[in-house]
């Protein structure tokens, strides 16, 4: 038995990767935006409606975009992503005391 020792406190890193993923998530919708513009032009130029598809895209945003704002910084307990107002998905520390998720990655 060498250091079985009590539980490490793995919470910080637990929930850093969790804010990652989010970001992740919602970063592959940014970049994916292009193909999707793609694939609606195609469905215009056959004629479809594409209503159903912008709005399931705009769900998407708003349910990652949500997601991610939402995510507190285990920190300083703020919203990670989120400095007043605005959402910045392209930040990898938090907005208000500046832990980096990078930090947990070793
Ligand atoms: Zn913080």
């Amino acid at each position: 038995m060498s250091h079985s020792s009590q539980k490490e406190p793995s919470g910080q890193g637990n929930s850093l990767s969790v804010i990652r993923r989010s970001r992740m998530r919602l970063l592959v919708c940014f970049l994916t935006f292009p193909v999707y513009a793609w694939a609606i032009t195609a469905l215009l130029n056959q004629g479809n409606d594409i209503t159903l598809y912008m709005i399931l895209y705009m769900i998407i945003y708003a349910v990652f975009g949500i997601n991610a704002s939402v995510k507190r910084c285990p920190s300083c307990g703020e919203q990670f992503f989120v400095r007043k107002y605005f959402l910045n998905p392209f930040t990898s520390s938090c907005q208000h005391c500046g832990l980096s998720y990078h930090s947990e990655s070793q």
